[in-house]
């Protein structure tokens, strides 16, 4: 038998399995307007395929590829066509995914300089680039996590960091026992992963302080507990279910103030700052202390690349400071000091390729495109019977029928149309459908086909 690293250099040196997955890859590309959004049973059965015990011996590699090629391709959710509305979740720019393939031949590991000078010089540009885009003062760092949940974690880490300091106290030398108490102030429709950051970070959920929200999701101003040193305040950029954007301005400045830390979850949101369209949502972002942002959602970059910013470069670093006999720290950008982990993948290499690409006026126009569908979108459905619950200032959309169980059945027939996919929620304790515009490729075509499948699954739903 072939030694096993003889066999490696055969399909190394041959590419013939790089081959192989082009041409797959050409043929789901091609196929993509014509695949279901989501799988049928059929399908989903197939994957019992992938049902075995772990191999005892080396496999033929063409074979495995094709399994996963013909099992696998049929049971992707088609995010990348331009009917798919679930959760946020972006689709990839050509660009994003040409430059992501180049990259993953590299396979770099963007922890440190030594390990991949080309990430981190495209990360050190990138941070100067998203500091352009935002409006944040040049000295903000960012560092390049898997999403926004980890970006999130990160900032309050930083905010942890700092705010214990200003009360006398060094958290990593100290811990969290015995600590003075942290105030951390959320709006009653924070995302569910700044309660989970919360809990990780040691707070416990009774150092929480709910305030209340307005009817678009927004923090009612007038509620706003007395903030002071102790306070971590954490607003967003992007309401999960209506897309609404909290008053920067007025909450940002009480905030500094009274030297409360200020973390802005802007997961989808926070791009709208490239449109002047949207400079009333995103007026005084800026004067946050940290955000968290993804360009796998609105940007389309491919999985997984989210974003923290801080403005406190010590506090960050601080935080997520990590030692060890072998590091070896250089005069040029380290990734590492700005994310909890150390080894990951180059995610700036695409997030450079999405902005060089588009400029600041591309960006501007996918932002603007995703709006303008989002509010067509919500008109035809309100033309044909359906009530719209939110004021569509971005990408989302949420809407009912006449009762909660039209709502579900009808949220039911429309994701197993195979013709479009969206998710729900609930909102002001209502199930509800919600859409969300978030790929470049949606074309008003495509939403006239969904808001048909709409259409029929209700009147299908009201026949059962
Ligand atoms: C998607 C989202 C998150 C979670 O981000 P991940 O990238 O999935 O970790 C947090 N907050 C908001 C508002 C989101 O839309």
């Amino acid at each position: 038998m072939k030694k096993l690293q003889d066999a490696l250099f055969e399909q190394q040196n041959s590419k013939d399995l790089l081959k192989q997955a082009q041409q797959a890859a050409f043929k789901y590309i091609d196929n993509q307007s014509n695949q279901r959004v989501f799988p049928n049973e059929e399908n989903i059965e197939k994957l019992t395929f992938f049902d075995e015990s772990l191999p005892e011996a080396t496999s033929d590699p063409v074979l495995l590829l094709e399994l996963l090629n013909t099992v696998g391709s049929v049971n992707t959710v088609a995010q990348t066509g331009g009917r798919y509305f679930g959760f946020v979740n972006g689709n990839a720019l050509p660009v994003t995914l040409a430059t992501k393939w180049l990259s993953d031949v590299w396979d770099q590991n963007a922890a440190l300089y030594v390990m991949s000078p080309i990430a981190s010089k495209l990360e050190s540009i990138c941070q100067n680039w998203l500091n352009q885009l935002f409006g944040l003062p040049q000295h903000t760092v960012a560092g390049f996590v898997s999403g926004t949940s980890i970006a999130t974690l990160s900032g309050l880490a930083a905010a942890r960091f700092r705010q214990l300091q200003k009360l006398g106290w060094d958290v990593n030398q100290q811990g969290l026992f015995g600590a003075p108490k942290i105030r951390l102030i959320l709006g009653r429709q924070t995302h569910g992963t700044v309660a989970k950051a919360i809990s990780l970070l040691g707070f416990g959920q009774s150092s929480i302080e709910w305030v209340d929200c307005d009817k678009q999701g927004r923090l009612i101003v007038e509620n706003l507990p007395q903030l002071d040193q102790s306070c971590i305040l954490v607003l967003q950029a992007g309401n999960v279910n209506s897309g609404a954007f909290d008053d920067f301005s007025t909450l940002c400045q009480l905030a500094n103030k009274a030297q409360a830390w200020v973390h802005i979850d802007g997961a989808f949101g926070l791009w709208a700052k490239a449109s002047s369209m949207f400079e009333q949502q995103t007026k005084g972002m800026e004067l946050a202390d940290s955000w968290s942002v993804d360009p796998h959602k609105t940007l389309n970059t491919p999985y997984d690349c989210g974003i923290v910013l801080c403005k406190d470069a010590e506090a960050l670093t601080s935080a997520l400071h990590q030692q060890g006999s072998y590091i070896q720290l250089s005069e040029q950008r380290d990734g590492l000091l700005y994310t909890p982990e150390m080894s990951k993948r180059a995610r700036a290499i695409e997030l450079w390729a999405a902005m060089k690409y588009l400029g600041r006026s591309g960006i501007a126009e996918l932002v603007e495109q995703l709006h303008s569908h989002a509010e067509f979108f919500a008109d035809l459905l309100s033309d044909n019977g359906f009530t719209i619950l939110n004021d569509v200032v971005f990408n989302q959309v949420i809407l009912s029928c006449e009762t909660e169980q039209l709502t579900q059945q009808t949220l039911s027939l429309v994701q197993q149309s195979g013709e479009c996919w969206c998710g729900g929620s609930v909102w002001h304790e209502k199930s509800v459908i919600r859409i969300s515009l978030c790929s470049w490729a949606t074309t008003k075509q495509d939403i006239l086909r969904s808001v048909n499948v709409f259409v029929e699954a209700r009147k299908q739903a009201l026949h059962t």
